[in-house]
């Protein structure tokens, strides 16, 4: 971890927030190499969840919202965790995470621990310049409340029937007790997720394939199939209304974490803010000539949680001509840049040719540019950030109008000429 963490701070890809004045817990900021990250696996996510199918739609809804959203959610009365304290080395913990909820793991004191109290993770604020009742708003926990509340407007809009699904990006919002493992516990966070709505009857046959699909999902974006595992929950652990609920489990440095939770949820959301509402969230099935509320799928992933377990995944270190290599071996629709144009050196002659290549290969991807230290170095820092093609500009390359290759895992090098070389990168980075 120590490795990933440092590798984060020296190569630009998250930073402690607010770090010149000492930082502020749990919060990060992601820099230029890690927000090219993170969004490329928000993007992944969004090509594969929306872009690829025909049955779901996508929403940007608001992170602020009314106490009677999560009033109906069951958020105010139950989205608690149970804190305690340790009356001896006054830590607090969840404890529901401890190992043994006689010892305190920060001090070893035997039964010092308080009676559990719960505490609600929603971040409450006032919207409008009175901090009266009427004015309270919620920073959303999750987004999945905006798929719900908008059900029947993206139903009435789009010429959509269920099954199908509504996803989101974005950001959420939640008061840890323990924020921490660097991204993986903060209070501020980014979501996937998606609400897959369905007829009462195909219910258990969606949540069999969303657990498979997004099982498969990490495999194809390069997270080893050892490294994660798919883990039904017991009875004890579902919620009152769920009936199923499995998570991509990822095996991070201190064990295994949740990347993604899916549940069946069955009508329990859409019939809460009917009831709460007074609108009418079922849907009439026209062929059937029946009137159901339908059915939810849900697969909710972290996008930061995510990211970390990418990185975490694709760190690799090896001895190559009697130094150690770090090289990010990310799938290349995750990684940050996927191609770098290396002037061999920074005479004129080569970079105005190597500004020449870029300028053909920036509006297909993300490309550097790099012209200081010596090549050896240069290929070394985009191994590092986990660039998967470097394009060397030399001497030649003014006459035989071609350019060296180098593919990252590999390091071999390959002449391909300038005429060829979007068509040849296109080939590999598809
Ligand atoms: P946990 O048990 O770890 O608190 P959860 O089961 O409450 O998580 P969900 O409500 O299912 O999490 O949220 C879906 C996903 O959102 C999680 O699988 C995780 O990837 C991400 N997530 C949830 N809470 C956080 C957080 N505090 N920081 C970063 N990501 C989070």
């Amino acid at each position: 971890m120590d490795k990933i963490v440092n590798l984060c701070k020296r190569r630009g890809i998250v930073f402690p927030s607010a770090e010149i004045y000492g930082g502020f817990r749990s919060t990060y900021d992601y820099g230029p190499i890690g927000v090219l990250m993170l969004r490329n696996v928000k993007d992944a996510w969004w090509r594969t969840m929306v872009q690829m199918r025909t049955d779901v739609l996508g929403l940007d809804a608001s992170i602020l919202s009314p106490p009677a959203v999560w009033e109906a959610s069951g958020h105010l009365a139950n989205f608690t965790d149970p804190l305690v304290d340790c009356t001896n080395c006054k830590q607090r913990f969840r404890e529901d995470h401890l190992d043994d909820v006689m010892v305190c793991p920060s001090c070893g004191a035997r039964g010092s621990f308080t009676e559990a109290r719960q505490f609600n993770l929603m971040f409450k604020t006032h919207a409008g310049p009175l901090e009266e009742s009427a004015a309270v708003a919620y920073l959303r926990p999750e987004t999945a409340q905006g798929m719900f509340i908008n059900f029947a407007n993206v139903l009435n809009t789009s010429r959509k029937k269920p099954p199908f699904g509504i996803a989101q990006v974005g950001k959420s919002f939640r008061n840890e007790i323990t924020p921490g493992n660097f991204v993986f516990r903060t209070r501020e966070f980014e979501q996937m997720e998606l609400e897959f709505f369905v007829p009462p009857d195909e219910a258990a046959t969606w949540y069999e394939y969303w657990c498979t699909e997004r099982f498969d999902w990490y495999v194809r974006h390069g997270i080893a199939r050892e490294k994660l595992r798919l883990r039904a929950h017991d009875a004890d652990e579902l919620s009152h209304y769920s009936s199923g609920t499995s998570d991509v489990e990822f095996l991070f440095p201190w064990g295994w974490g949740e990347l993604e939770g899916i549940a069946n949820r069955g009508n329990y959301d859409l019939t809460q803010h009917a009831t709460h509402s007074g609108a009418d969230l079922s849907y009439f099935d026209q062929e059937s000539k029946t009137r159901y509320v339908p059915h939810v799928i849900e697969p909710a992933a972290g996008a930061t949680r995510s990211m970390m377990a990418f990185l975490i995944a694709a760190y690799d270190e090896e001895e190559v001509k009697g130094e150690t290599r770090t090289v990010l071996r990310l799938h290349h629709r995750i990684a940050p840049y996927k191609v770098a144009v290396l002037p061999l050196s920074k005479k004129a002659p080569l970079t105005e040719l190597s500004r020449e290549v870029l300028a053909d290969l920036q509006p297909l991807w993300m490309a550097d540019y790099d012209e200081t230290q010596a090549i050896g170095r240069r290929y070394r820092r985009q191994d590092e950030i986990g660039t998967p093609y470097c394009v060397t500009v030399d001497f030649d390359s003014l006459e035989d109008r071609a350019v060296t290759v180098r593919e990252r895992d590999s390091m071999t090098q390959e002449r391909v000429g300038l005429d060829r070389l979007v068509g040849y990168l296109a080939e590999r980075l598809r």
